[in-house]
């Protein structure tokens, strides 16, 4: 999948301020920040959208959560809060289709959102 953007970060190809790694995931730092903290949480493994989710991907997704929670505690959101986002096509707006898990911190976020 070398034409996808968030494989060419994981593999190196284009820069990024990586913030996490582990056997499954990546975090790094969002390029157009929306608050103090916002990192992309990826599955080392190409996976479009949510759409495209399989039973073999539970483990996959439930890791993004456990890693995001680990990076907030460390940067100390846990207590106040954060948020966590995952954008599903067009109307979601989601515009990278590599699915990303934002962790978004350090500022109080409005609900409903926009
Ligand atoms: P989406 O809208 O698909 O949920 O989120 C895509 C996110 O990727 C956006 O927040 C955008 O700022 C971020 N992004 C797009 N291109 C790059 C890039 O080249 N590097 C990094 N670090 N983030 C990017
Ligand atoms: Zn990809």
């Amino acid at each position: 999948m070398a034409e996808c953007l968030f494989c060419k970060i994981r593999d190196g190809s284009i820069p990024a301020k990586i913030v996490y790694r582990d056997s499954e995931c990546l975090g790094f730092e969002d390029i157009h920040p929306q608050a103090p903290t916002h990192v992309l949480f990826i599955p080392l493994t190409h996976i479009s959208t949510v759409n495209e989710l399989t039973g073999e991907d539970r483990e996959r997704i439930g890791h993004l959560f456990m890693a995001a929670a680990k990076l907030a505690k460390e940067r100390g959101h846990s207590e106040a809060g954060y948020r966590l986002v995952m954008n599903t096509n067009r109307d979601a707006g989601q515009t990278v289709f590599h699915i990303h898990l934002h962790l978004l911190g350090g500022r109080p976020f409005t609900w409903p959102p926009g």
